[in-house]
């Protein structure tokens, strides 16, 4: 097998084994872009050496052959003084870890080859750098040495020439820190740093390979369920120098806006600058543009290159790129990483510009993006100022307690929401950018790493406040003058860059056009109905905005808890004769009537399932403790006469409830029971709607309101139901369509007779699951964590659908009852409706359609939508 890959041969290797910085480097080659010449070590070699704990035996021959033919290539040689070739190892795996690995640089150096390398620059200040670099990268990558021994190091001798910036050090200066570095590697690596370029060569490649087992990629790959088993290749390639002086430096772009998706390049560069100073945010970096005025031909070729590597690529890129002395060497592309609005922008554009095709477009859209389009923005007063305001790196808003470091982090979001604000954030930050709602950072630009990681993980981000100091040590920023400790609120809105002080409140978000073009194609694929759960006008008019073909759960007792309803409803509940019943039902048909009225009027046209009561009844009444607890005390004090109707009042209530009181409601008298043993609340429900109905046909309006009876576990429960029901319309002159719901298990075997009854059904899955596991919904909180934690549960199922176990009950349901009626119309309205992954399942079983929450309906949409081509995908790989 072949480890070994020079770019301009990799043709036809994939990312799986050249990791896609190698591939791209590879692309680019091949398209003739200027790319420093290098060579790709493959993931499988690391694999390899990850499996068996050594290098395949032919590893190191490979590398000598190809390093041969670099230095053919490039008239330099490794270790040479005269004609240097000096190296960068670089990590790069299959999905990108921005940061998240190593990199050497300057790789070849050693106490003769610098001294070449000055004679031939005639700049022994740069030399000396670039050594020192590679001194302290490779005690770091290599031997583990952290890297603020040197950094202190560095730091003092700033100190004592008195210089605040490293450009201002001299030749001698670094000279004499070339020394210093090398004291500090054999002191803290307990050998000298190693003057063979063949050894550090070879030590290098095998530090990336075990970079892939470091914590930090590990954390990472946890994070973005990256397998653990992928390994990473080591790109080879030789070094060019952005700090060769005024006509050099080294920058990052995007071939289009990452924030916004505007179809203009952006990016940042740094003059005179090397390797990661710019994505490390140490100096703020200037636009891209304004390369145009310091190297105007640079600047178009760069732009020329950007439009080339998008035809190629098809999507927008992330590259990187350095310039030594006027010329352009490019050193990256990959697909960039971007904003949730940017992603729909772009996935938009791509495809009215040709590039790729709608389905393509479709299916490249994440769904989280759009639940975080949907992240609510800070609305400030009339003339609240903003306290501070940096970059806005990654969009979203989030208010939190401050906490200056990565590990406070983790410990205070355990109870309270928290924002980390540091001086920059390095890769190591990265499990309290996971655990922080939002980030703010004193230094970094747009590509700085915290903001690249933030947005990637959909973390609201304000990076470079440069009115920010941060002193981590004694736990306080500052911001013009204020002082800020931790604990303090604050709220930061990442899509502006503002930040206030205290806690701001959030409301929705404007979404861009684009977004719903591509709902819209969306539509034009799906194959289920989306729907809605709605309870009221207002929820129905949202549904609707957001383009929901109906209502496919109306829960009506919702209706009932309205505050100057609950007298009436206890009322009812509690009535001691007939007389007394009808009165308080009739005052609640009219209040339901109205309501019933209104939801199908806002959704005039669609059908609006209305389930009947389904709750226990005592979930209307006071709590038995506290009447209790009313009644002892008024019991042992002297009463005066109102007192004593209260206290009888009390009494007489409590004793009611205590007849209602069940020791488990959820499996109690409720659903169909209710409906079965108290048919007087159902059919008060039924004239409502009839009535509403019927007024709303008279004023030509289009009502489709479908009746749901909860809770049914056998076909008598739903036929004697349904008879009450529709007796009661019948009285009205109407015939409209009557389903059940399907939430208990039994449900699912008979799938088939409870079709036989019912004009359609519709999963419940929240009852589903709860009864399919036993687990108790308000309870399960307290081990579903740890289930999740274990590994016992892989998620929670109230949040996704347990395909193995109720997924499959379901499935025979909707078999069974297709079997028997094969016009039957399936739903589901669960939780699990707006769930991507449950989506999925959905459709695949061939339900007609999903209901779930207003605010999730977009994203159904677009997952109902993406279930579809995946499908088309599956089928067509099986042909
Ligand atoms: P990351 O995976 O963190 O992006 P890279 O492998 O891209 O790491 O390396 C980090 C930086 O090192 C690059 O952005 C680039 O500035 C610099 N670099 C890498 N290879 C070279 C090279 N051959 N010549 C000059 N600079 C390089
Ligand atoms: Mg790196
Ligand atoms: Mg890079």
């Amino acid at each position: 097998m072949k480890f070994v890959y020079a770019f301009s041969e990799a043709n036809g290797l994939s990312k799986d084994q050249l990791g896609g910085k190698g591939a791209g480097l590879s692309a680019m080659t091949r398209l003739g872009l200027p790319v420093p010449p290098g060579f790709t070590v493959t993931t499988e070699a690391c694999r390899a050496y990850h499996m068996h704990r050594q290098t395949p035996h032919n590893l190191w021959m490979e590398v000598q052959d190809a390093l041969q033919a670099l230095e053919q290539q490039t008239g330099k040689v490794l270790g040479n003084p005269e004609r240097p070739l000096l190296l960068s190892v670089r990590s790069g795996a299959k999905f990108s870890m921005p940061g998240m690995m190593d990199t050497i640089l300057n790789l070849g150096l050693n106490d003769e080859v610098v001294e070449g390398l000055t004679a031939l620059t005639q700049d022994a200040r740069f030399a000396f750098d670039a050594y020192r670099r590679l001194i302290q990268m490779f005690a770091d990558v290599v031997v583990g040495v952290p890297r603020h021994h040197f950094e202190t190091a560095l730091e003092d001798l700033k100190m004592a020439r008195g210089v605040q910036e490293d450009l201002s050090l001299t030749a001698e200066d670094l000279q004499e820190l070339v020394t210093t570095y090398k004291r500090l590697f054999k002191r803290h690596a307990g050998f000298e740093f190693p003057q063979s370029p063949q050894f550090q060569l070879q030590e290098a490649i095998l530090a990336v390979f075990k970079s892939w087992g470091n914590r930090r990629a590990a954390t990472y790959r946890k994070l973005h369920h990256i397998p653990d088993d992928l390994g990473t290749a080591a790109n080879v390639q030789a070094m060019v120098f952005g700090n060769l002086g005024a006509t050099s430096g080294t920058g990052v772009g995007f071939t289009r806006n990452p924030i916004s998706g505007d179809p203009q390049v952006f990016g940042e560069f740094l003059l005179n600058a090397q390797g990661e100073d710019v994505v490390a945010g140490i100096r703020t970096p200037l636009p891209l543009c304004d390369l145009q005025n310091h190297l105007p031909e640079v600047h178009d070729q760069l732009m020329h290159t950007a439009g080339l590597l998008e035809k190629h690529f098809k999507d927008m890129q992330d590259f990187e790129f350095t310039i030594e002395a006027g010329r352009l060497y490019m050193l990256q592309t990959r697909a960039g990483k971007r904003s949730a609005r940017a992603a729909f922008k772009i996935a938009h554009d791509l495809a009215q510009e040709g590039l790729i095709s709608r389905e393509e477009a479709l299916s490249r859209i994440q769904l989280e993006s759009l639940e975080q389009l949907m992240y609510p923005q800070p609305v400030t007063h009339h003339g609240q100022k903003a306290l501070l305001k940096g970059l806005p790196a990654s969009p979203g808003a989030a208010s939190g307690v401050v906490v200056f470091s990565a590990d406070e982090a983790v410990e205070v979001a355990k109870t309270r929401p928290c924002i980390l604000v540091t001086p920059e954030t390095s890769p190591e930050d990265i499990h309290g950018m996971a655990s922080a709602k939002g980030i703010l950072t004193a230094r970094g630009g747009m590509t700085s790493h915290a903001a690249v990681v933030a947005r990637g993980m959909g973390c609201p981000a304000v990076v470079g406040a440069e009115d920010l100091r941060v002193d981590r040590e004694a736990g306080v920023m500052q911001v013009k003058g204020l002082t800020i400790r931790a604990g303090e609120t604050l709220t930061i809105s990442g899509s502006t860059g503002e930040v206030f002080l205290g806690e701001i409140p959030l409301q929705d978000s404007q979404l861009d056009p684009e977004v719903f073009e591509i709902l819209s194609w969306a539509d034009g694929i799906r194959k289920l109905e989306v729907r809605a759960n709605a309870d009221t006008p207002q929820d129905a008019r949202r549904a609707r905005e957001n383009g929901a073909q109906g209502i496919g759960l109306c829960r009506t007792e919702h209706m009932f808890f309205a505050e100057e309803r609950i007298p009436l409803v206890r009322k009812m509940i509690l009535a001691a004769s007939a007389q007394e019943e009808l009165e308080a039902l009739r005052l609640l048909q009219n209040m339901q009537r109205r309501d019933f009225e209104a939801i199908l009027l806002a959704m005039d046209g669609l059908p609006v399932t209305i389930r009947l009561i389904d709750p226990p009844l005592h979930e209307f009444l006071p709590q038995m403790s506290d009447l209790l607890v009313k009644v002892t005390q008024l019991a042992q004090q002297e009463r005066s006469e109102a007192e004593e109707t209260t206290y009888q009042e009390a009494r007489e209530l409590l004793e009611r409830v205590k007849q209602l009181h069940e020791v488990n409601p959820m499996m109690g008298l409720r659903g169909a029971r209710l409906g079965i043993t108290r048919p007087s609340i159902i059919c008060m429900q039924v004239h409502a709607l009839a009535e509403a109905t019927c007024n709303l046909l008279a004023q030509g309006k289009k009502p489709r309101p479908e009746i749901m009876i909860p809770l049914t576990g056998t076909a008598q429960e739903l036929a004697y139901v349904r008879h009450i029901v529709e007796e009661v319309l019948a009285s009205h002159d109407l015939h409209l369509p009557i389903g059940s719901m399907i939430e208990v298990p039994r449900a699912c075997l008979v799938g088939g007779q409870l079709a036989d009854t019912a004009d359609f059904l519709s999963f419940g899955t929240n009852d589903l699951t709860q009864m399919t596991y036993g687990y108790s919904r308000d309870d399960a909180a307290r081990f579903l964590g740890t289930y999740v934690e274990k590994g016992i549960l892989t998620f929670d199922p109230f949040t996704r659908l347990d395909e193995d176990g109720v997924g499959t009950l379901i499935s025979m349901a909707v078999q069974d009852a297709r079997r028997k009626k094969p016009e039957i119309k399936l739903g589901i309205c669960g939780e699990h409706g707006g769930e991507a992954h449950s989506i999925g399942f959905f459709h695949q079983v061939g339900l007609d359609y999903v209901s779930c929450s207003p605010f999730r309906l977009l994203a159904a949409r677009l997952a109902a939508a993406q279930a579809t081509l995946n499908n088309h995908t599956q089928e067509a790989v099986l042909a």
